[in-house]
């Protein structure tokens, strides 16, 4: 796709605050991510026993309210068609219109299936019941429940069939993959625009969870910089940002559609990352 020199868009993601928090304690965080403008905010859920459903929608209302867009993930485990439509209505009365429909994690333990085998079933319907612009995760090195990344592609495919209108990525630390991925998804027919999701690593414990949770790899050049600073807090932020600057860089300079950023709720990084790269992007 030919697009423009500042056509790519920023957006973040949030996640709601543990329970034992007030809901309170991120308005800050929310309030500096508004300023740097960015394209959505979107908003994370958790399902299987830890239903932030309440919170996850309030934050989205409340980010709409500010002027910003905002994305409901919405986790189909657990949920029925009937609950479907009611949360569905819970968005609409908030003023929000777009959702990041999943299928979510299995659980370890025993669980209610709901009515939704996978997020595609769960794109259908929303697209039946009302008028949502809806997006799905895509995983450029493959989901870990994938035998391999073109199976994997094929059932992304089954998502953009149910009507999905535009992509997110897992996060990777290989852009080769993220291409790699992008050419396999023009091969596929899959033509909706694909947002790269990116995070910048500013501990190790925080990476090895992700690693352990979703197969990701990291490059030599990651692991080299995690070997020499791990014990560092602040050189292990500052290049953490610095990794995720020159990943943004490589991906807008390479005719990427937009870049979603995990935030960890933490304005501060996101301020720097915005700082070096506010002039590549569409504001
Ligand atoms: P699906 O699309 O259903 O895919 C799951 C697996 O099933 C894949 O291996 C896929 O290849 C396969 N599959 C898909 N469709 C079919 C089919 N029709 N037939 C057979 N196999 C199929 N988790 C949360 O709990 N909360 C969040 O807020 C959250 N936000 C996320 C945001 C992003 C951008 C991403 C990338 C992930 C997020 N996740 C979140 C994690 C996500 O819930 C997990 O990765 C989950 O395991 C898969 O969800 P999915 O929507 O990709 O599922």
């Amino acid at each position: 796709m030919n697009i423009g020199s500042k056509d790519c868009v920023l957006s973040f993601e949030v996640f709601p605050p543990r329970k034992n928090l007030p809901i309170e304690s991120i308005y800050n965080t929310i309030d500096r991510l508004i300023d740097l403008k960015p394209e959505s905010i979107s908003v994370t859920y958790g399902a299987a026993g830890n239903d932030t459903s309440k919170r996850t929608f309030e934050l989205a209302g409340q980010i709409k309210k500010h002027g910003v867009e905002s994305v409901a993930h919405l986790i189909s485990i657990g949920l029925s068609e009937d609950e479907l439509t009611r949360k569905l209505k819970i968005l609409k009365e908030k003023n929000v219109n777009k959702i990041l429909a999943l299928r979510g994690d299995i659980p370890k333990f025993s669980y209610e299936k709901g009515d939704f085998d996978h997020a595609s079933d769960l794109i259908r319907s929303i697209k039946e019941k009302g008028d949502f612009y809806v997006m799905a995760a895509a995983y450029p090195e493959g989901h870990i429940d994938s035998h391999n990344l073109v199976e994997d592609i094929k059932n992304l495919r089954k998502k953009v069939d149910a009507g999905c209108d535009s992509l997110v990525t897992q996060l990777f630390f290989d852009n080769e993959d993220f291409y790699r991925f992008r050419d396999m998804c023009d091969l596929a027919g899959i033509d909706v625009p694909i947002q790269a999701g990116i995070m910048p690593v500013i501990n190790k414990k925080q990476i090895e969870k992700m690693i352990s949770l979703n197969g990701i790899k990291l490059p030599k050049k990651f692991l080299k910089i995690m070997k020499r600073y791990e014990d560092d807090k602040i050189a292990m932020r500052d290049c953490g940002i610095a990794y995720a600057v020159d990943q943004i860089v490589d991906l807008i300079s390479s005719g990427v559609e937009g870049i979603h950023l995990y935030t960890m709720n933490n304005p501060y990084i996101a301020e720097k990352i915005h700082e070096s790269i506010k002039n590549l992007i569409k504001l």
